[in-house]
């Protein structure tokens, strides 16, 4: 789940971890009557030519086109919306969502599974992923673990400063958030977390360390 932490998705634009019920998965009944799989349940499919990613909902909203055949018939036909590639021939008939919908030739054993409750606990044990959250105008909160390689190594210089190591370093990291040209407006900085004066940093860090209490700033 780490890996789709912030990754939106190329049909909606919203975060493929976030979902609605109508996202959620039902089952085949073949005796009529809806069945929603349970826990909760929702899919990811990705485009096997341009790998692009989206919830299966939307797959089915926006990539099953509707086509014409002949004065009254219509037939369905499933078309990536990223890049155009044909998915399915040309259908007569297409299993309503609720009756258990599968995309053609990708059936949901095939794609990626996510269970609601798993990823609401995930989420709530990462409330600093990626996405974050505005700390006054200047900062954000994020988690350690989604920071770039040469954002950690910064804070990992930056911890030496103050004779620690990245393993001191708390999880939740404060990001400044502000345009370049409004930098120079700041005279002092303060941890985030506990309020000690931080160190001005010098002209080629990027990152300085609470000595107090081991909060990394990213610059
Ligand atoms: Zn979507
Ligand atoms: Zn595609
Ligand atoms: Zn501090």
């Amino acid at each position: 789940m780490n890996k789709l932490d912030g990754r939106t998705c190329f049909v909606c634009g919203k975060y493929l971890l976030n979902n609605t019920p109508d996202d959620l998965s039902y089952l085949q009944v073949h005796t009529g009557g809806t069945m929603k799989v349970k826990p909760d349940t929702y899919h990811l499919f990705s485009c096997p030519n341009c790998n692009k990613l989206a919830h299966k909902r939307c797959w089915y909203n926006v990539g099953e086109r509707k086509k014409r055949k002949g004065l009254f018939g219509k037939e369905w036909q499933m078309i990536c919306p990223g890049c155009g590639h044909v998915l399915s021939s040309p259908r007569s008939k297409r299993t309503g969502w609720n009756r258990g919908y599968e995309i053609p030739g990708h059936p949901d054993t095939d794609l990626l599974e996510l269970q609601v409750p798993e990823v609401m606990s995930w989420k709530a044990g990462s409330v600093f992923g990626k996405i974050g959250r505005a700390i006054g105008n200047f900062f954000q909160a994020v988690g350690l673990s989604s920071l770039t390689d040469p954002e950690k190594s910064s804070i990992g210089r930056a911890a030496q400063k103050i004779g620690k190591s990245i393993q001191d370093v708390a999880d939740r990291v404060f990001k400044l958030n502000i345009p370049p040209e409004k930098r120079s407006e700041i005279r002092d900085l303060k941890c985030q977390n506990c309020g000690a004066p931080l160190p001005l940093p010098g002209e080629f860090e990027d990152a300085v360390v609470c000595a107090h209490c081991g909060t990394a700033h990213l610059l």
